[in-house]
């Protein structure tokens, strides 16, 4: 389809950065989406939370034309909208619920040929004008969102779900449809109603449960790679470090210790860095020590181990960046170093970018969760899992399953901790907070009265790590929040009321806690 474009379009690894605001696809969208702007007809099952949407917006913007979205959920549809105006996206919609001067901007928008994504609502096919002002639009692709609504069998069947098809055939451009119910029968209905031919499907699941998953908090980061390497001699792995300067340092103290280790990064020259990936791909037991550069390009099935030496960007930038282990199917293993450093550098770096408000705390957000993960409570697969919205068993292959951590009960402090925050009318962030909970006097605590608060010093007998690393944990299990537009306060989320009105009672871990004890005092 593209052949022949004069235009040059942008990657699409390019588009999910700059439009997105994505720093790595979610498990499964690379693929489908690559299927989807080469023009094939795509049916793709993902759970619900998993990303459909990029699925189908990245190759509208890479694409020619028009891409019509066609969804029975207005509301999301406006979302989608306002979202992808505010990115700088022609995106309109035709629904019941617009305004006529909304309804005329999008006509307007399709006259001009300025339009990339239409949304429209099913009922809308019903009307013979929709297929012809389609094909004065120069629509080039159809992507149909909640496609088991052509179900007639399923709870949410929608009859002018069945005229899909139709306009597929009279537009003759391919389709691809979404949804999140998996069944078999379901699946088979719909690829029988949308598609004349057999659509390529794609149904997987996020797990690789050959992949061994493991955090570590970081104690001696250097010690703690190196004898997870000498453990792994002679195997291919990959070990992804925060900073260029470090990969350099890593990989020449990995060559220290007998092992065959280069380094990689962006800021080297085009000739070197492919001669580091042959190597990669042609050697047996090469250490490659490199920044986040390395990965895209690289298809070595046998990869044995991922390490992180310093935290990834997000819990997508993790799943990514280990999924690169193991593809061949056998087991493959994984460390994460995670330190209070890290937390601070991450949170630093999106506080410091460019983004627009609402994408930093995004960014938070994400980041969030990934250390949530790096502190979850039972199986980590399990937490990974749910967070892109598959429910799973204990998995047995990951050390919390092997070792389940110590918890306690902490809903004592955690109260206190609530309680603080609101007192202080959410207003502060966790050093201030600290210092209020142990009766800490400053300038800040003097200059906002908070001395004479109810909650001064009730923490006392806590000290201040451990109330740090209280605090993460509640970071990590949602409990509370930072605010990026008030530099980091915290918030309570609803998650915490029950928690803070006594009527629900929380466990931390204790392994954690007591460890902050023994490291020196890190700043917040
Ligand atoms: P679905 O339609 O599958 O339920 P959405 O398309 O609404 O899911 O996406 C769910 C959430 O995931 C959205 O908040 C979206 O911004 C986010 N998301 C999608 N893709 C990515 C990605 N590659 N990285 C980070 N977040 C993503
Ligand atoms: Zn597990």
């Amino acid at each position: 389809q593209a052949v022949g474009s004069v235009h040059p379009m942008p990657a699409p690894a390019e588009l999910l950065s700059t439009i997105f605001g994505f720093d790595a696809f979610r498990p499964g969208q690379a693929e489908i989406v690559e299927a989807v702007t080469a023009g094939h007809d795509v049916l793709a099952i993902m759970p619900t939370g998993g990303g459909k949407s990029l699925c189908y917006q990245l190759p509208a913007l890479s694409r020619d034309g028009l891409t019509v979205v066609i969804s029975p959920l207005i509301a999301l549809m406006r979302d989608q909208v306002r979202a992808l105006t505010a990115a700088g996206v022609s995106a309109g919609a035709l629904t019941s619920g617009n305004t006529e001067e909304e309804t005329s901007a999008v006509w307007q928008a399709i006259e001009a040929g300025e339009l990339k994504l239409l949304y429209i609502a099913p009922e809308r096919l019903a009307s013979g004008g929709t297929e012809r002002m389609l094909k004065r639009a120069n629509c080039s692709l159809i992507a149909v969102d909640e496609a088991h609504c052509v179900s007639q069998w399923g709870h949410d069947f929608r009859p002018d779900y069945l005229r899909i098809g139709g306009l597929r055939r009279a537009l003759d451009v391919p389709l691809a449809a979404f949804t999140a119910t998996a069944d078999a029968e379901t699946r088979e209905e719909i690829a029988r109603r949308l598609f004349d031919g057999e659509p390529e499907v794609f149904l997987h699941g996020f797990d690789r449960p050959n992949i061994t998953l493991r955090f570590q908090p970081k104690d001696q980061p250097r010690r703690q790679i190196l004898s997870f390497a000498a453990a792994r001699k002679g195997q291919s792995g990959i070990v992804y470090c925060g900073t260029r300067a470090k990969t350099e340092g890593l990989a020449k103290a990995l060559r220290d210790d007998g092992h065959a280790a280069c380094h990689y990064h962006a800021g080297m020259e085009a000739d070197e860095r492919r001669n580091v990936e042959t190597r990669f791909q042609q050697e047996d037991g090469l250490i490659v020590v490199a920044t986040v550069a390395f990965g895209m390009g690289i298809d070595k099935p046998d990869i044995r181990w991922v390490a992180h030496a310093d935290l990834p960007k997000s819990i997508e930038a993790y799943y990514q960046e280990i999924g690169r282990a193991g593809r061949d199917g056998a087991p493959a293993d994984t460390l994460t170093l995670f330190g209070a450093d890290d937390i601070r550098f991450r949170r630093q770096q999106i506080d410091e970018g460019l983004a627009p408000p609402e994408m930093k705390s995004a960014d938070h957000g994400r980041l969030n969760a990934l250390l949530g993960l790096a502190e979850a409570q039972r199986c980590r697969r399990m937490a990974l899992l749910r967070y892109f919205g598959e429910t799973a068993d204990p998995c047995g292959n990951c050390d919390l399953c092997e070792a389940p951590p110590e918890l306690f009960d902490a809903t004592t402090e955690v109260r206190k901790a609530l309680s603080a925050m609101l007192r202080t009318e959410e207003r502060f962030g966790i050093g201030h907070l600290i210092d209020v909970l142990r009766g800490t006097g400053t300038d800040k605590t003097r200059r906002f009265g908070h001395e004479d608060l109810p909650t001064w010093g009730v923490g006392a007998e806590t000290p201040k790590h451990q109330w740090q690393a209280i605090f993460r944990q509640m970071m990590g299990l949602d409990l509370v929040r930072p605010d990026a537009e008030r530099h980091g306060a915290l918030r309570m989320t609803d998650p915490a009321r029950p928690i803070l009105r006594g009527e629900e009672s929380v466990t931390l871990r204790r392994d954690t806690i007591r460890r902050a004890e023994r490291r020196p005092a890190v700043k917040q």
